[in-house]
């Protein structure tokens, strides 16, 4: 005796990808359901994700600047943390966002309910409630936004509550004296930079020889050598044993660094995320899952079933809010017969540590692997002006990847402070297929940060100025 809803389209999860597709669909005229499990719109991304990490960072990069501010004649006290408050604080933000999206979709006439959806078959999903109703929602088309969640694995004892997952770490309910993070990407990274201003002493265990894996060393070792007093680097370790005991996590370790033996008040496990696709009834529609989880799509978005859309960290790639939500809208467009593909020139990527590791385009990797005749260029901000006047010239470095033959820029990459916001510029020039000259012509101001984006083309160009 469940209650029955039809909508043209039917969104499943509110995520960047489920909710940027769902207000897409109605701005284009089709009456469209959104289904959520969370009271809260948002994902991942909103809640648990994207941005209660960058309102911890904030709070960590202050105290991290006015640390860093003493050798310029500027002496701050050691700062007083009052926990709760960083907490209400990152809450706060969250929800301004979160109770933003509400409205949207009620200005928009999408139709929310709230609970847990599961295929009954290619034209109709059943709604647990969260009230304990049940609602048979219908559809013309639907487009799965279900997304990913935090990987658990076998040899770990996740219940402990000292064992912590992304969304647990984010909670900063505690600061651990010592932590063990287990991998070294973004958003262990991340994290681990968020505990250690706050206090904790962080160890970082890392499978493989660098962290970001797939990022280059060359830009990846500005990272590591700024990083060497904030994080104790594990590489080519593994941990061996994770043990609760009485008086913390003791944790055995093995590989080419392996220490002794240590005890730790907190292990962040951030060894990447699984897609939701194994859980969602989808074994009674046609649609193609991995046994992952991972749902293959077409550069339409569309499933193996016509009307069956996918999209976001549910479909693999980059595990990326902004790569779900341009998807979100090609997926809401094609349904609404525009013809449109997902083909992007790049996707960029951003760790917001400190400093910050900004990608965009092919890596030098990449350039290689795929035998592109390319040069690189780069520029150390120790040769910048504005990097040394804001005492950021230590750590930072602009790297752009052109191709050999026709000049054109195929990627570039940046780590330093604001890394993330310099990097638009790269995006939009590899979007727009600029070529060297191009980017070396355009006047960048100065003294400036993204003057170094100008600086590597003109290198790469062979007209290198004077500017300091
Ligand atoms: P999600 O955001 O995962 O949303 C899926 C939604 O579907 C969820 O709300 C879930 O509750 C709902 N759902 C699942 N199954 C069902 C069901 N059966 N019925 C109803 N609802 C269901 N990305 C960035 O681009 N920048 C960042 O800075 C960044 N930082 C991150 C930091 C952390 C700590 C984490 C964990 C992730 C971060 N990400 C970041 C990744 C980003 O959050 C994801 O790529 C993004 O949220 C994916 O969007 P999505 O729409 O595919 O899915």
């Amino acid at each position: 005796d469940a209650s029955e809803v039809k909508g043209q389209v039917l969104v499943i999860g509110a995520g960047p990808g489920g909710y940027s597709a769902a207000f897409r669909c109605a701005d284009l005229g089709l009456d469209t359901v959104l289904v959520e499990r969370h009271p809260t719109l948002g994902g991942v991304c909103l809640n648990v994700g994207c941005i209660p990490s960058k309102a911890l960072l904030h709070v960590a990069k202050v105290i991290e600047e006015a640390e860093h501010i003493n050798h310029a004649g500027i002496k701050f006290a050691k700062p007083e943390i009052d926990l709760p408050g960083v907490a209400a604080y990152k809450s706060g933000v969250v929800k301004k966002l979160t109770d933003g999206l509400a409205g949207m979709a009620k200005m928009r006439n999408v139709k929310v309910i709230q609970g847990v959806a599961n295929f009954i078959d290619d034209k109709s999903v059943l709604v647990d409630g969260a009230d304990g109703k049940q609602t048979k929602v219908s559809f013309d088309n639907c487009i799965i936004a279900a997304g990913s969640q935090s990987s658990k694995m076998s040899f770990i004892p996740h219940e402990d509550p000292r064992i912590w997952d992304s969304t647990n770490a984010l909670e900063v309910k505690e600061v651990p004296k010592k932590m063990l993070i287990m991998g070294g990407g973004i958003i262990g990274l991340e994290m681990g930079t968020v505990y250690q201003k706050l206090g904790s002493e962080v160890d970082v265990v890392i499978r493989g020889p660098q962290v970001m894996t797939g990022t280059d060393k060359d830009i990846v070792k500005v990272y590591t050598k700024a990083n060497e007093k904030r994080f104790n680097f594990m590489f080519k370790t593994q941990t061996q044993a994770i043990i609760p005991k009485e008086d913390g996590i003791y944790v055995e370790f093995k590989g080419d660094n392996a220490p002794e033996p240590q005890t730790y008040d907190a292990v962040l496990v951030a060894m990447g995320r699984t897609p939701n696709g194994l859980k969602i009834g989808l074994e009674n529609t046609g649609v193609e899952v991995d046994e992952k989880g991972f749902i293959s799509v077409d550069n339409q978005m569309r499933t193996k079933v016509p009307h069956i859309f996918a999209i976001g960290d549910i479909i693999g790639g980059p595990m990326l809010a902004h790569k779900a939500v341009h998807e979100g809208h090609v997926a809401a467009e094609v349904i609404a017969g525009h013809k449109v593909f997902f083909e992007p020139k790049q996707i960029p990527g951003i760790a917001y540590t400190f400093p910050e590791i900004a990608t965009a385009g092919l890596s030098e990797i990449e350039a290689k692997e795929k035998g592109i005749n390319y040069e690189v260029s780069t520029f150390p901000w120790a040769a910048s002006g504005r990097a040394l006047a804001a005492d950021v010239a230590g750590a930072g470095m602009t790297k752009l990847i052109f191709d050999k033959d026709t000049h054109q820029l195929i990627g570039g990459a940046i780590v330093g402070d604001n890394a993330g916001e310099l990097l638009g510029e790269i995006s939009l020039a590899l979007e727009m297929d600029c070529d060297a000259e191009d980017i070396g012509l355009t006047i960048h101001a100065h003294p400036t940060l993204h003057e170094s984006v100008g600086m590597c083309a003109e290198i790469f160009h062979g007209s290198i100025t004077d500017l300091p």
